[in-house]
């Protein structure tokens, strides 16, 4: 049988949809049966395993699956000997430090000798160790919010994303000791060229998919005595497509602008004359 690459997914929660987006983007077929908990892609050399994402990290270890994702945090907290092959910037969150709004904090100081409540001890032991402060740790593995409610910890330590969830529950962000995104991991060694080179290919698609959604496709009409500082404010992949327009002293404009800077590009086009400025998603890109 020929080589294939095994990708752990977490099966249900915050982090599958936009996993199987992005192998979706990158043209990979599979099927949509939730029930299903191992599945081969069509037209790729990859099958997927859908598992609890506190499973991923082992598994890949132990050569079950070769590469997984999960989120950073997971990964460092289970601190096996895997590496991160890409950082796939979803699942932007970070692990916090809150407090009841009757408790003194003023800096990481303040819980010394405190009872923290979190899920993610070894990554809060490291920080709190790095500024020589020592609590007690109350290891939970959900509704860590609610433990300084019940009585069995001073503070608690855990993921946040909007901080609404805290602040529901009479709690005070902070300070954020750690943020994370989505990533996508494997051992340091494959075992296998075959599996090395199906990684590659992969890799290769992955990361033509991450620039292109990193990127806008835009368009406009310029007065043609704008053309170098136009130019000089927008670059493009080597240089913007300048084409003249039959109303004399025109030209239409072709380029790529990264998201990050986009409306900033926008508001200066608009000062120096651009017109019909058009906007679109790419969906693949390379350099
Ligand atoms: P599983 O059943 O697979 O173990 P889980 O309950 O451990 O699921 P989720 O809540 O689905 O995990 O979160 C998965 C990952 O999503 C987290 O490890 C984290 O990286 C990321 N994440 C993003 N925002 C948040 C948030 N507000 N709270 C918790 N995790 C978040
Ligand atoms: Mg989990």
């Amino acid at each position: 049988m020929s080589e294939i690459l095994r990708i752990a997914i977490q099966k249900k929660g915050r982090l599958s949809e936009k996993s199987l987006a992005i192998i979706s983007q990158c043209g990979i077929k599979f099927g949509s049966d939730e029930r299903v908990l191992k599945e081969r892609a069509t037209n790729f050399p990859l099958e997927f395993l859908y598992m609890r994402d506190d499973d991923i990290p082992a598994y890949i270890r132990d050569g079950v699956a070769d590469i997984g994702i999960v989120g950073r945090n997971e990964m460092d907290e289970q601190g096996l000997p895997l590496v991160v092959l890409r950082d796939l910037g979803f699942s932007k969150c970070r692990l916090s430090i809150a407090v009841p709004h009757d408790f003194p904090y003023s800096g990481l100081k303040s819980l010394e000798g405190a009872r923290i409540a979190t899920s993610y001890p070894n990554i809060l032991k490291g920080i709190l160790e790095e500024n020589t402060v020592s609590a007690s740790f109350v290891e939970v593995s959900g509704s860590v919010e609610l433990t300084p409610a019940v009585g069995i910890a001073d503070a608690i330590c855990d993921l946040v994303s909007t901080g609404a969830t805290l602040a529901m529950n009479g709690l005070r962000e902070v300070e954020t000791i750690y943020t994370s995104t989505a990533v996508m991991i494997g051992r340091p060694e494959m075992g296998s060229t075959a599996k090395e080179a199906i990684l590659e290919r992969l890799l290769l698609r992955i990361d033509a998919v991450m620039k292109a959604t990193s990127y806008k496709y835009i368009m406009f009409n310029l007065p043609v005595e704008h053309v170098q500082q136009v130019s000089a404010l927008i670059g493009g992949l080597k240089s913007p497509t300048v084409t003249p327009l039959l109303s004399e002293g025109w030209v239409s404009v072709q380029s790529v602008v990264g998201e990050d800077r986009f409306w900033d590009v926008f508001e200066q086009l608009k000062e120096l004359g651009a017109q019909g400025i058009l906007v679109t998603p790419i969906e693949k890109m390379t350099e």
